[in-house]
């Protein structure tokens, strides 16, 4: 195995994001020969016997580490989880009502998409108070052909800790920013979907986990690419799947199972949120806008006494080598994201880092 001879930072991004070294060095020996094949990965045939064999891995590894029962489809597909926001209800909608619970940015965006293949029912929203807590009660619709929820809002940072209770139809998920960051019983949901590059790997694959009589149930009017029961019955290929993307995303399968699957990453995970959570409670320098109970243990979000000393802190702290802590656009602040890859010491770096800066500013 190649050793990586370029000094690498910490990578705070919020996505695409960190991946683990290890993939880093598989993959980057197979970008000249999968295997002995002596064809690099992003130049196999999708239809030929070595990439076949990469997805069917590809396959094979998300369902033992998601524990995917033969009642699910796996399907790898392109256009994003913002695809999904339009796939979904062009499937399953049908001039019906889906019931949609409003937490941040990105189910916003999944609401506005799903509008025009039927009626939304907002059955909870956090908008009134800037998406800093998660909505416990929500009132769903009798016979909703769905509903749909955003199980960590990678922008506010808040996570569900569990699924909403009560739902009246089949769940849908938008799990991108924290699939397979911690068990999950697939059983309760008909759909979970993920765009890969933030817990997975790059970006160019999402990976769609569905029911499939759910999928059997699904418009057929629609184009074919976007049809779920096209795609499983073309197995991710009714046209030329992203190869490269899916052969990573096996690798980063391949890792979690090597790391105690799941229940090993949710270890991992919580450890490396409550040191980043006990710093932020620490003193009143650092501001946390979100519900104690409704935090997210993927994207870390907090502030400072100004805007001048946020600027301040992402400057040196990206000197220090800790990278991609600002803020999105649009809420402002800090935001560091401790995806999976994110190791341990990248986070307890960090805090040391900013005790030190409290240390200086406070
Ligand atoms: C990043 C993100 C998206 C958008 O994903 P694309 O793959 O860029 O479409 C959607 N939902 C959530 C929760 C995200 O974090």
């Amino acid at each position: 195995m190649t050793t990586l001879q370029v000094p690498r930072k910490f990578n705070f991004s919020a996505g695409p994001a960190v991946l683990p070294l290890e993939v880093l060095q598989e993959t980057s020996e197979a970008l000249f020969s999968l295997g002995k094949t002596g064809i690099g990965v992003m130049e196999h045939s999708h239809r030929g016997k070595p990439f076949v064999a990469v997805l069917a891995e590809a396959e094979a590894l998300a369902r033992e580490v998601m524990g995917i029962s033969s009642d699910y489809a796996v399907l790898f597909l392109q256009g994003g989880a913002s695809q999904q926001f339009i796939q979904v209800p062009m499937n399953l909608l049908q001039g019906g009502t889906a019931d949609y619970l409003e937490t941040g940015v990105w189910s916003e965006k999944a609401i506005k998409e799903a509008k025009r293949y039927g009626t939304v029912n907002i059955a909870s929203t956090s908008k009134a108070e800037n998406h800093t807590f998660i909505p416990k009660t929500h009132k769903f619709t009798a016979g909703s052909k769905f509903t749909h929820f955003t199980s960590n809002n990678t922008i506010f940072g808040t996570q569900f800790r569990g699924e909403p209770t009560g739902a009246l139809s089949p769940l849908v998920v938008d799990a991108s920013s924290d699939i397979c960051s911690k068990p999950i019983d697939v059983s309760k949901y008909g759909i979970i979907y993920a765009g890969a590059q933030k817990n997975l790997g790059p970006a160019g694959v999402t990976l769609v986990v569905i029911r499939k009589d759910l999928a059997e149930q699904g418009a057929k009017d629609i184009p074919q690419l976007f049809q779920y029961g096209e795609q499983i019955k073309n197995e991710s290929c009714y046209n030329t799947c992203p190869t490269f993307s899916i052969y990573v995303v096996s690798r980063v399968f391949a890792w979690i199972k090597r790391n105690g699957g799941l229940a090993g990453m949710a270890a991992h995970n919580e450890a490396k949120a409550k040191v980043l959570y006990d710093c932020l409670d620490s003193s009143d320098f650092w501001k946390t806008p979100v519900a104690k109970e409704d935090r997210s243990l993927m994207n870390v979000v907090f502030r400072l006494p100004s805007e001048e000393l946020e600027e301040k802190l992402i400057k040196e702290a990206t000197a220090a080598g800790f990278d991609g802590l600002k803020g999105h656009r649009s809420v402002g602040g800090l935001r560091a994201s401790i995806y999976n890859a994110m190791p341990k010491e990248g986070v307890t770096g960090l805090v040391s880092f900013m005790k030190e800066f409290e240390a200086k500013n406070g």
